[in-house]
């Protein structure tokens, strides 16, 4: 792969486009000589009456007639340029935003755990707008300068090579300045980025938090914090700044002095009676107009040297593997096995999960209790597969689950999980996320059956009631019955409930019973509760106690065996006889 291709990250379409918006901003470049050339045929014939000669009209009248055309020509070509250049970059990003976001979609969910979220939406939007940027202002224009540049002085060494290599030789020297102080930029830069995640880390908290950081009296604590963080992204905004700035004025001040440099050669030679003065104008005019486009490149070049930063990262995050398996098998029943499993988050850390060995029938509801952090979720999400079983295996209809895509696996699950997410859309859309394929009949049936209508009618829009960031709108009630409805709509063959009736008062909690007496009728139902009356008729109940099995069987096999269960569902009991 070519450097500059693997530099920028690009696809080869990607990398071929580039080279055809470098081929046209070089094209626009000459077509700019074009223009120039027919002003400097105006000069010297508006000078001739002083040299004695005598002003043709009909030549200026043809030179006027150039200079339209020249005009036509340059802005066709920098019509054609900016197609190239701007237009194809943009479909590059965005092609590579959705294939970063099509690969984040795909990856492990332990790597959500090491990675928080501020630093892979910087990674989606930042890290692409650089490279964006990069790709559509500075690339082609620098490319095409160096090329017009170089083929101008070799043009104008036909007339005079000594002047040419004058106007050409601070070119090289002003980017080599740029390129050689690249190690300062990186490391300037990393810094100001790392400030800029932590700052930006501080803000999402600082928000997110900001109803219990008013009900604890956190304020200046946590706005302290927040406020360092900005403070520290300010004080290494203005040291990179800074420091780019010495190297960006340093090589501008040398490019500059081409133009000192070939005045004083010029005026050397012309006294010298070595050229001519008409040459002479042209390269003084030429160096003018060439020096200006780079003047502003080179304030862009660190951009582009310290841009690798943002490309390292997306490379770093498109290297992570993602879950495959296969997508075709059909699974044709839907008992659950998990055999000897062990599984810890962090692997040198200690184990969450502890060889358990269930066996979770089909077309029945399997309780998994147990005291707060004993394993329950970390087991349902090992059956979604959203981590990998680090011993041991488990199978569904005897598929053991590692052999499947996790697409094709989520396919036979519905989830109505205690944190109901929920997007910035309206109740029909966050309802239809369910299924792609539903009629609105059956999603406004979904609807219906997990008693959504009763809140749903009584909004101003109704159905198409947009519910804001997350849902802020709705009870918590109110989401977990759209959040049933979407199950329902789903229709999948296993039910995962976390916690789905927790902290509802009671005709609320009425309400989601009847909804998911629906939605779990003749499925494969796996249910974890705190509340173990809302278990006992569960046809299995699982108890796991630090990471391991402690008892399995019916509440009644249960009670009667008196241990672990039975004294948790004593002490339930009579919590619910207190009364504050
Ligand atoms: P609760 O009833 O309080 O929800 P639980 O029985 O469902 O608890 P889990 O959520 O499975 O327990 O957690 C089991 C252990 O794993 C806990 O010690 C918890 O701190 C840890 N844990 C859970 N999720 C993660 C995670 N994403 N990364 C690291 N550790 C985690």
């Amino acid at each position: 792969m070519p450097r500059l291709q693997n530099a920028l990250m690009l696809t080869d379409k990607g990398y071929k486009d580039l080279k055809k918006a470098i081929a046209a901003c070089t094209l626009t470049n000459f077509s700019l000589m074009l223009p120039f050339g027919v002003m400097l045929q105006v000069i010297m014939e508006l000078i001739k009456p002083l040299t004695g000669g005598e002003l043709s009209w009909n030549r200026m009248w043809l030179l006027f007639g150039f200079g339209l055309v020249a005009a036509g020509i340059v802005f066709f070509c920098h019509k054609n340029d900016y197609r190239k250049t701007y237009v194809v970059s943009y479909m590059e990003s965005e092609n590579a935003r959705t294939s970063l976001a099509e690969h984040i979609r795909k990856l492990p969910m332990s790597l959500f755990n090491s990675k928080d979220l501020t630093e892979l939406t910087t990674n989606l939007m930042g890290d692409v707008h650089t490279t964006e940027h990069v790709l559509s202002h500075i690339v082609p224009q620098v490319i095409a300068n160096c090329i017009s540049i170089t083929v101008i002085c070799m043009m104008l060494a036909l007339l005079d090579w000594r002047m040419a290599l004058a106007a050409y030789i601070t070119v090289p020297l002003a980017f080599f300045i740029i390129f050689a102080s690249r190690k300062i930029y990186g490391k300037l830069h990393k810094k100001h980025v790392d400030s800029h995640l932590a700052a930006s880390g501080q803000v999402q908290e600082y928000l997110e938090g900001i109803k219990v950081i008013r009900a604890c009296n956190l304020d200046g604590e946590k706005f302290g914090a927040l406020e360092n963080a900005l403070r520290a992204m300010k004080r290494l905004a203005i040291q990179m700044e800074f420091g780019t700035g010495v190297f960006v004025t340093g090589a501008q001040v040398v490019l500059q002095a081409g133009i000192g440099l070939t005045v004083f050669l010029g005026t050397t030679l012309i006294t010298d009676g070595q050229i001519e003065l008409i040459p002479l104008l042209v390269f003084f005019m030429i160096v003018v107009r060439i020096y200006g486009p780079i003047l502003t490149e080179l304030t862009l070049l660190p951009e582009f040297l310290y841009h690798r930063i943002a490309v390292n990262r997306m490379r770093n995050l498109m290297a992570v593997q993602p879950m495959t398996g296969e997508a075709e098998t059909e699974i044709k029943q839907y008992d659950i096995k998990l055999n000897n499993v062990d599984f810890s988050y962090n692997p040198d850390g200690e184990q969450t999960i502890r060889d358990i060995s269930i066996s979770i029938p089909e077309d029945g509801i399997t309780a998994l209790v147990g005291p707060s952090g004993s394993g329950k979720s970390t087991v349902a999400r090992l059956i979604a597969r959203f981590w990998d079983v680090e011993n041991g295996s488990i199978t569904i209809g005897g598929v053991d689950i590692k052999t499947l895509d996790p697409e094709h696996l989520m396919s036979y699950m519905s989830f109505v999980f205690q944190d109901v997410i929920l997007f910035n859309d309206s109740i029909y859309n966050n309802i239809a996320i369910g299924n792609a394929k539903a009629t609105h009949e059956q999603v406004m049936e979904a609807a219906r059956l997990a008693r959504c209508d009763e809140f749903a009618e009584k909004l101003p829009g109704g159905y198409d009631t947009l519910l804001g960031e997350n849902g802020a709108t709705l009870s918590g009630g109110e989401r977990q019955r759209l959040s049933i409805a979407r199950a329902l709509l789903k229709d999948a063959p296993i039910i995962l409930l976390d916690e789905a009736t927790a902290s509802l008062d009671p005709e609320n909690e009425s309400l989601i019973q009847q909804a998911i007496s629906t939605l779990i009728e003749g499925k494969t139902v796996i249910v974890i509760a705190h509340r173990l009356r809302t278990v006992v008729d569960a046809d299995q109940i699982i108890v796991l106690e630090k990471g391991q099995l402690s008892e399995q069987g019916s509440h009644e096999e249960l009670m009667k065996r008196e241990g672990l269960y039975h004294r948790l569902f004593t002490i339930q009991q009579q919590s619910m006889g207190w009364s504050v």
